[in-house]
């Protein structure tokens, strides 16, 4: 193998392959072929050692995440894998990541978009590596449950148990308090189970995970609804603290003639239910909304729509179309888009892939607005009515949406899912406790601090920063139980 000085001149970017499209669709298994030992080293030796290396930072710039939000040691980790130290690389990672599993298969990977080598090349393989990483971990048997040297008799509520609550959870867990998370859904993984398909990330990843987390010493409660099987108050009074971990999960709606016609869904309703139905009984018991042989719409062009795009073609959609209200990206980086920001740009996710390779499109259409639904004598929708959108400069504000005249198309739609994000938490159980909220209903904790506005309780993830990433989740998790604890406490050793 080349020196690790000169590696990156002497290897080329290598990720993982995907399965053939049109191979895959017919599966719910992960799409990608991990790399070989070999070529996972050659990619480390890419890692140039650089001077300042960006992609750890986890800045915002431009409103878009730059660098790894957790503060991963990449280059440290690259180096060790290079030298074929596996034991090591998993022992830095560790340091910084609860769940490099999650981050090494659904991380949209900010650290890559802002690695040096990637101003003049394609960067380095970061999440591929991290993800060999921590597999080899679990296959050497190094992921071991983290038990406290000692309790320290304190008790701790979780409320959710996505990756924010989860991360909490085993920080607090390693310093010794006890801590019960608490779940309203049937299973344990918030959005890693329930909105991430299984494509993307197996749940018998997530399953052997929480095994671990579970012999550590962590209790889970499922099909408990905090405000609703047991109330908020109680859970204050038999705890010492409490963390809302709960999620941003309110979808936006789409008010438009024709949106109570049957047929039209939120997207975490189709995608929740296929996976439940999947794990329940390989989708056979008939309890998801199927897209089979129906004309699909996912109104919406981010990933959540991409998730719907690729479970509807599993299903076998007689077609599928993705609207987007947005304007196209460059195929390049724009001027006011440079390096170390995140890169807007073109790109065809692994749904649009599979859309490509069935259909011959991408299913996206770019500056498009839906204006109504029309439905048949039984109340279902059959098609639904869209104009074009063109964004014009605006004096002093950004650019405003004006509609094309005369460009109305009508399309089928036997079912429309809506993809268009999400509005912040659900407000019932906030309400209950009687928390602060920002502008934007999420709750209000200052970053970095985590405590809410009554005292004892801490929020994290996207109940307190709005729906976001699995990355973010953990870096919000790891920090609300570094206030927790310290809060406990009176001082901690917590990073
Ligand atoms: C379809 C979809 C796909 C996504 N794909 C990706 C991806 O590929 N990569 C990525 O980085 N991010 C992705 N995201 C975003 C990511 O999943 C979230 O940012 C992340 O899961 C947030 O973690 P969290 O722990 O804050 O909340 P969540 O994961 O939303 O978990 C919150 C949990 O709280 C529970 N809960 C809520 N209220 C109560 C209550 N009153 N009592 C008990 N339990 C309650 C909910 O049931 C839920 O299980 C995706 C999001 C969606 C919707
Ligand atoms: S967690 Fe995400 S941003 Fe951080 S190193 Fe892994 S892939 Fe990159």
């Amino acid at each position: 193998m080349q020196s690790k000085a000169t590696g990156f001149m002497h290897y080329g970017r290598e990720a993982p392959a995907a399965r053939p499209a049109l191979e895959r669709i017919n599966d719910w298994d992960e799409l990608y072929i991990p790399l070989t030992e070999t070529k996972l080293r050659e990619q480390g030796a890419r890692c140039m050692d650089c001077g300042i290396p960006f992609c750890h930072t986890g800045q915002i710039l431009n409103r878009m995440t730059t660098g790894c939000p957790i503060n991963n040691l990449i280059p440290e980790w690259n180096d060790l894998v290079y030298r074929g130290l596996w034991r090591e690389a998993y022992e830095r990672l560790s340091k910084t990541n609860n769940f490099p599993e999650f981050t090494g298969r659904a991380c949209p990977a900010p650290c890559e978009g802002s690695c040096v080598l990637g101003i003049n090349e394609s960067p380095v393989t970061i999440k591929s590596i991290e993800n060999a990483i921590i597999e080899k971990a679990f296959a050497e048997g190094w992921v071991t449950p983290n038990f406290p040297d000692s309790r320290t008799g304190k008790k701790v509520a979780i409320i959710g148990s996505g990756p924010a609550g989860l991360a909490c959870a085993d920080q607090l867990n390693r310093v010794g308090h006890s801590v019960t998370v608490y779940e309203r859904a049937d299973r344990i993984g918030g959005l890693l189970i329930y909105g991430i398909p299984n494509m993307k990330l197996d749940k018998q990843v997530v399953q052997r995970r929480l095994d671990v987390l579970a012999a550590a010493g962590i209790t889970f409660v499922t099909n408990c609804t905090v405000g609703m099987d047991i109330t908020a108050q109680a859970l204050r009074e038999q705890y010492d603290a409490v963390v809302l971990a709960t999620g941003a999960t309110k979808p936006r709606d789409l008010p438009i003639p024709g949106r109570e016609l049957n047929g039209i869904h939120f997207a975490m309703e189709f995608l929740q239910a296929n996976t439940k139905s999947l794990l329940d009984s390989g989708l056979t018991d008939g309890k998801y909304i199927s897209a089979q042989d129906k004309h699909v719409i996912v109104i919406g062009g981010g990933d959540t729509g991409t998730d719907c795009v690729g479970t509807s073609l599993r299903h076998g959609a007689t077609s599928i179309t993705q609207f987007e209200i947005m304007p196209q990206p460059p195929l390049a980086r724009a001027a006011d888009n440079p390096w170390p920001e995140w890169p807007r740009v073109y790109l065809l996710d692994y749904g649009q892939k599979e859309v490509k390779e069935k259909f011959g499109r991408d299913p996206r259409r770019y500056c498009t607005m839906t204006k109504h639904f029309t439905g048949d004598a039984n109340g279902h929708v059959t098609s639904l009515t869209t104009v074009d959108v063109e964004w014009v400069p605006a004096n002093g504000r950004g650019p405003q949406l004006r509609e094309v005249p005369g460009s109305e198309r009508e399309f089928s739609a036997e079912l429309v899912l809506l993809a268009m994000g999400f509005l912040g938490p659900e407000q019932p159980l906030i309400e209950q406790l009687a928390l602060a909220t920002d502008a934007r209903s999420n709750i209000k904790a200052a970053p970095g601090e985590y405590a809410t506005s009554v005292e004892g309780v801490f929020a994290a993830g996207d109940a307190r920063r709005g729906q976001s990433l699995v990355v973010w989740a953990i870096h919000e998790g790891r920090g609300a139980a570094r206030s927790a604890d310290a809060w406990l406490m009176g001082e901690t050793d917590l990073p």
